[in-house]
């Protein structure tokens, strides 16, 4: 049996994941909208392939796309793990924020900095998927790890 207070970090972790596959959701949508310069408030969530305006129950965080079975429901084209990943990790960080130190300041503050490193991962791992997939023949400018060009 559990002491009490290690129940109570557990009671409130497993309430900080939902709103943590929250934040990994909308985490997926500023790491796909800022580089393109746009905005991250409407339009709603769509198909990347056909446009197909996203419906509330297929933009559920992590369910939708296990339901879906990582298709779009439109056109069935193939939906990237990489939504659904950051969505459970993000939530997973957030909850092990609040099961290490409950609700707590530090838990809060904690969560924040992993929230941050998610986000800017993201960006990171989204900034080089795409200059990998450039046909550029040269160096770039910018400091983050230059991809073998072709
Ligand atoms: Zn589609």
């Amino acid at each position: 049996m559990l002491p009490a207070e290690d129940l109570l970090s557990l009671v409130v972790a497993a309430f900080a994941f939902a709103p943590g596959l929250a934040i990994g959701s909308f985490l997926n949508v500023v790491v796909a909208r800022v580089p393109l310069h746009r905005s991250i408030v409407s339009p709603g969530s769509a198909c990347m392939n056909c446009g197909h305006e996203l419906a509330w129950y297929d933009n559920v965080p992590l369910v939708s796309w296990l339901v879906l079975r990582g298709r779009c429901r439109s056109c069935s084209a193939s939906i990237a793990a990489r939504y659904p990943a950051v969505e459970l990790g993000t939530a997973l960080l957030v909850a092990g924020c609040f099961l290490k130190f409950g609700i707590t300041g530090a838990a809060f503050v904690a969560a924040f900095f992993c929230i941050t490193l998610v986000a800017v991962s993201g960006r990171t791992s989204s900034i080089t998927s795409f200059r990998t997939a450039s046909s550029c023949r040269r160096p770039c400018s910018c400091s983050l790890p230059t991809p073998r060009c072709t």
